[in-house]
């Protein structure tokens, strides 16, 4: 296997957004998880600024006074850590860290010890929206992230229905219908986004099987199986670009128009792919690349050759069409096929076209020297 292969082509050419799942999960997080803090900070401000908010609110007439500052440090806290929230979305870090997974944990705790408080200790008639939202928020931000969603949930989850039994002094029928009720919702809910979301991951895998495939053949010659000529000038720019050393030996079937006219082109067609496969046993490297350039011409780029490495495998080439020995019973040059090659090295300033050129120059000599052979 080598390069002309092009599948072994460096993807540079498309990028790939989500290497995988993971990814995309982190990517679906770094945009939820401002929503999430935004409802969690609004919720917390509310509380905090209930005197001014609500009109005939007064901290002193309700029971339990020595509860207060702790709801409000618990307000507070969640602010602070919806904050350092987002800051990981801000530096990049929005990724599955403990980071996240202890904030949401922290955050989900305080909304759960709050919501036990005002329903138990203070019966405000909030507190059922205020954790419905709360865990519907969860679900809508978190559907594809169970750990998360299962840290900030589960406390909250279980504090209502706690908090219900003590305040009814034991288990309220009612009640637990509707929380059963609830958590079918939240749980089908998300059952539901998941499927949305898998479904766009294994949509986004397909698209990138297409994408490579596509971009294979079109940098495929398919009688041949090497290179074509676009992707070798991919790889003759990027080796430029990269400064990197070369060789080329261009290479073109000889008397390979009577080949056709004595065999026919079936048989030429066939004559190309055998040569082809003579090229791709005489390289060096994964890295080298083998080239149909045109017709029955040919391109060997060989990376960090010098005119001499290039030689040698112009030799090898020569003597593996003396191996195989495919007749050709047309050719001046011997009685099987051959072919004349043109070797050029890379240098700095010359264009991918100059070395191309010097190349086709040299073979052009390697033709009027007599063929089956080559000039450097
Ligand atoms: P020289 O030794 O000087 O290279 O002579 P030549 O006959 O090989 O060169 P010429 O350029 O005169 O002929 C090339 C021939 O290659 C002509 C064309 O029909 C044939 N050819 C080009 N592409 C294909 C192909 O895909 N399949 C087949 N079977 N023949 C092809
Ligand atoms: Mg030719
Ligand atoms: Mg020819």
């Amino acid at each position: 296997m080598n390069s002309s292969q092009p599948q072994r082509r460096r993807p540079t050419e498309f990028a790939v957004r989500w290497p995988n799942r993971g990814a995309m999960v982190r990517q679906a997080l770094s945009q939820s998880l401002p929503w999430f803090a935004f409802v969690n900070i609004s919720f917390a401000l509310l509380i905090a600024l209930r005197d001014r908010l609500f009109d005939h609110y007064d901290d002193s007439l309700v029971t339990h006074q020595t509860l207060i500052p702790v709801v409000e440090s618990g307000v507070y806290l969640v602010i602070a850590a919806s904050l350092l929230l987002l800051m990981t979305v801000w530096r990049g870090q929005h990724h599955l860290s403990m980071l996240s997974l202890t904030l949401l944990t922290l955050i989900g705790v305080i909304w759960a010890f709050n919501c036990y408080c005002f329903a138990v200790y203070w019966q405000l008639p909030l507190t059922y929206p205020l954790s419905v939202i709360l865990l519907l928020t969860a679900v809508a931000a978190f559907y594809f992230y169970p750990g998360g969603l299962l840290c900030f949930m589960l406390p909250l989850w279980l504090a209502v229905p706690f908090a219900s039994v003590q305040l009814n002094q034991g288990i309220n029928h009612r009640f637990a219908i509707m929380w059963l009720i609830f958590t079918v919702i939240l749980i089908y809910g998300r059952y539901i986004l998941l499927r949305w979301f898998n479904e766009a991951w294994q949509r986004y895998e397909q698209n990138q099987l297409l994408i490579s495939r596509l971009d294979m053949l079109a940098h495929q010659d398919v009688l041949t199986g090497t290179a074509n000529r676009r992707a070798l000038e991919n790889h003759l720019s990027q080796a430029i670009t990269q400064q990197r050393p070369f060789s080329l030996i261009m290479l073109d079937v000889d008397y390979f128009k009577r080949y056709n006219d004595h065999y026919g082109h079936q048989a030429g067609d066939e004559c190309l792919a055998a040569v082809a496969e003579v090229l791709k046993e005489a390289v060096r490297t994964p890295e080298d690349v083998v080239a149909r350039y045109g017709g029955e011409e040919f391109v060997v780029m060989l990376v960090d050759a010098t005119v001499a490495q290039a030689e040698t495998v112009a030799a090898r080439i020569q003597q593996s069409f003396q191996r195989r020995a495919l007749p050709h019973a047309t050719s001046d040059a011997a009685a099987y096929v051959t072919a004349s090659m043109g070797i050029a090295r890379a240098a700095p300033g010359l264009t991918a076209e100059a070395i191309i050129a010097l190349a086709d120059k040299a073979l052009y000599r390697a033709k009027e020297r007599g063929r089956n052979c080559w000039v450097s």
